[in-house]
């Protein structure tokens, strides 16, 4: 089966609209799909009846801080209708919003002039992510690519790297199974933490009701897979699998063709029981 739990589409900062990046999932024979925007599960309302051949499971990419680093939670399979989830979803939009203000304010402060405004420009009228502010940064000469902003001004440590305001790991967990779904560890080698921290956040996710990590995410060196597959048994995590896909032509991450979970790994698709093999 071919199964991508994690992507996103230009309601995030993906590049492709709901449908397109369906159709994509169809052209590449996916089996089934869950669509994962930051922050919203605008994408849902957008889709109709489910194409032959590919079954959609419900996603969102929760942002959270723990311990001050910043950590991704995907939720799966949830109702998106529940009352509590929905109130998650708009707490973190109000969230957002105040992190576009600051993100400006401290560019403002480095000299860089017009921020947010200029972001504003790239999302299309959707909510703001550091993605826009790159774009900007990148069209006004500020850095000459993406990587080079965030590097330089949006990544980890740097002054646009504002997270404190997010809801935290407790409550993004509890939203995702008060409505029926299953929390998910994003992308768990991205955070660039030690094998200890790394141990310690699994600790502290498990014991909050989270469920299952990515054991596969994006394109990944085969000893990272084996150490996250590790990780997935001693905490008696389900694994995930997911491309985090943004847009065509990014190497590192095409829709559903992220290597196969390995083999001893329990898949958390295993919890649907129409899904599993
Ligand atoms: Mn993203
Ligand atoms: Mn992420
Ligand atoms: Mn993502």
């Amino acid at each position: 089966m071919n199964v991508d739990l994690h992507c996103h589409t230009n309601l995030s900062d993906g590049s492709l609209a709901p449908k397109e990046l369906i159709q994509l999932a169809i052209e590449r024979k996916i089996d089934v799909l869950a669509i994962t925007d930051h922050d919203n599960i605008d994408c849902y309302s957008e889709i109709t009846a489910p194409k032959e051949g590919l079954t959609l499971i419900s996603g969102i990419e929760f942002s959270t801080t723990w311990n001050n680093i910043g950590v991704h939670i995907v939720g799966l399979n949830m109702d998106l209708s529940n009352p509590e989830l929905l109130k998650g979803i708009e707490f973190q939009s109000v969230a957002r919003e105040k992190r576009a203000t600051l993100i400006d304010e401290k560019l403002h402060n480095l000299g860089i002039k017009g921020c947010l405004e200029g972001a504003k420009r790239f999302s299309s009228g959707q909510q703001v992510g550091r993605p826009h502010f790159a774009q900007y940064l990148v069209e006004i000469g500020a850095v000459s690519n993406i990587q080079q902003a965030f590097k330089r001004y949006l990544g980890a440590g740097k002054a646009g790297d504002i997270k404190q305001q997010w809801a935290s790991l407790g409550d993004v967990v509890s939203w995702i199974r008060g409505a029926g779904g299953i929390a998910v560890l994003a992308h768990p080698t991205k955070y660039k933490l030690t094998r200890t921290k790394l141990c310690r956040l699994l600790e502290d996710f498990v014991e909050l009701g989270g469920e299952a990590m990515e054991v596969i995410s994006g394109n990944q060196t085969a000893s990272e897979t084996q150490s996250m597959a590790r990780l997935c048994k001693q905490y008696n995590l389900l694994a995930s699998r997911g491309s985090d896909f943004h847009a065509p032509g990014q190497p590192w991450a095409a829709l559903g063709m992220a290597s196969e979970l390995p083999a001893d790994c329990e898949p958390v698709w295993s919890r649907w029981a129409e899904l599993a093999d």
